[in-house]
């Protein structure tokens, strides 16, 4: 301002000075010039201001005379508050990332309870489109009873588990609501179907041991109470026997649980190794002799064995898988049924340890269920003769454990072929199917 006003007193300086030589009109044209010149000059740094602030992230136009001034200090501060509001940005996207990267679900309600902003995974979890459903209330999306009365609440000490979808969409949700900001409330989402199907499963298993060790032991204890109960002298040798044989039985039925159980349990808490080189053939040989002594000479057993075909894996465990489905087509064919042993290379690679039979076979509806444990289709047969109904869980989880997959086919009364199929990868070297198979008949 200083400036103008210096040079509006230099023209009427000159004008006065101009004035007193040449005459008042003279001097007074000259001031009246002055400031005419003073204005266009001024209008033109005006309108080159205009321009600038119509595009005021760059710097000021230079040299508009007394406006620098002003405009200097007004661009600077703009500049700080750019670089501010930048900072402030980055530091809410970063807040928004690490949101989004969550493991849980989060939103955020207005106080009306209706959807502000939620992560992906929120959004996954109540099948939220976030564009549309923003404004929407959350009692628009969760539809149940439940939610509506726990969202009703003042105050959220606990968690709310919500069971939503049907079927095989079915899934557990558990939800918390916290106050958050003025009046707004935050909501964390998480998915706990998994953790809740694994505590069933637990549940269901710790309640099938139970029920399994309970029905030996109460025979077992049933016939000493009688024994016990009874006169000396009132049983025959012969009757005595029997009580004797029928409680070993179920002894035994209890030792093979506990030996199934303990097999299931290193399965589960030993690592998966490599393992070393296993010639199966001589497991089979092994596993052979125990089906025999089952089999009590009532079988034909006929072999296809490449002895010289060798895999990588666990002696342990492949010895147990051999041997459960060996024993289970002794105990499930009748008397004078075949069993087919093979232990080949396959065709399209890899190698397959088969054992068909000709016993009394499986309703297809029953195969899937095979593998669960402690699933049997006819429980007595299964008790009768020794079964636990863990065999075929333990051959599946030891396949699963060589990469190999236990693979089932069986036709009601008429027999059934249970084979694991181990993959190329675990043969060893000499391995690749050069061998023809060698035929025996025992
Ligand atoms: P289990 O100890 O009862 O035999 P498994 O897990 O070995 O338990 O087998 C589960 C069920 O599968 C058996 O109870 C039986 O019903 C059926 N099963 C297994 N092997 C055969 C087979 N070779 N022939 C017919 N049924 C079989």
């Amino acid at each position: 301002m200083s400036k103008t006003l210096i040079t509006i007193a230099l023209w009427a300086l000159a004008g006065w000075l101009l004035g007193a030589w040449l005459g008042a009109a003279t001097g007074w044209a000259v001031l009246a010039l002055g400031l005419l010149l003073m204005v266009i000059v001024s209008g033109l740094q005006l309108s080159r201001i205009a321009h600038w602030v119509r595009n005021i992230d760059a710097p000021p136009p230079p040299s508009v005379g007394p406006w620098d001034e002003v405009l200097a200090p007004i661009y600077r501060k703009l500049k700080q508050n750019r670089l501010e509001l930048q900072e402030r940005s980055r530091n809410f996207h970063r807040v928004l990332l690490a949101a989004e990267a969550l493991p849980d679900g989060a939103l955020t309600l207005a106080p009306d309870k209706s959807l502000l902003w939620c992560n992906q995974t929120a959004a996954g979890h109540l099948g939220l489109n976030p564009e549309q459903d923003r404004g929407h209330s959350i009692l628009n999306v969760i539809r149940t009873p439940e939610f509506a009365h726990y969202a009703a609440q003042e105050t959220w000490d606990k968690p709310l588990v919500l069971h939503l979808g049907h079927g095989g969409l079915a899934r557990t949700l558990m939800l918390h609501l916290a106050p958050y900001g003025v009046g707004q409330f935050l909501m964390v989402t998480r998915d706990i179907t998994q953790i809740e199907r694994l505590e069933n499963t637990r549940k269901d298993f710790v309640a099938n041991v139970s029920h399994e060790m309970r029905t030996p032991l109460t025979v077992l204890s049933g016939f000493v109470e009688t024994l016990l109960d009874m006169p000396d002298g009132s049983l025959t040798h012969e009757e005595q026997r029997h009580y004797l044989n029928l409680m070993a039985h179920q002894a035994h039925n209890m030792q093979a649980l506990v030996a199934d159980l303990l097999t299931l349990s290193s399965l589960e808490s030993t690592p998966n190794s490599e393992g070393e080189r296993v010639m199966l053939a001589n497991l089979i040989h092994s596993a052979l002799e125990q089906a025999r002594a089952l089999s009590k000479g009532t079988h034909q057993f006929t072999l296809e064995l490449d002895e010289t075909l060798a895999i990588h894996g666990k002696d342990t465990e492949l010895a147990s898988a051999v041997g459960n489905l060996l024993t289970n087509a002794v105990r499930y064919t009748p008397t004078g049924g075949t069993i087919t042993v093979r232990w080949q290379p396959h065709p399209q690679g890899g190698a397959v340890y088969s054992v068909q039979d000709t016993g009394i076979g499986i309703d297809s509806d029953d195969i899937p269920r095979l593998t669960e444990r402690f699933f049997r289709v006819n429980r007595g047969r299964s008790r009768a003769t020794g079964g636990t109904g863990l065999g075929l869980a333990i051959a599946k989880h030891v396949a699963l454990r060589h990469d190999a997959q236990l693979e089932i086919q069986s036709t009601l009364g008429e027999g059934s072929t249970f084979a694991i199929r181990f993959p190329a990868a675990r043969l060893c070297s000499r391995a690749q199917a050069d061998a023809s198979p060698h035929t025996e008949a025992a």
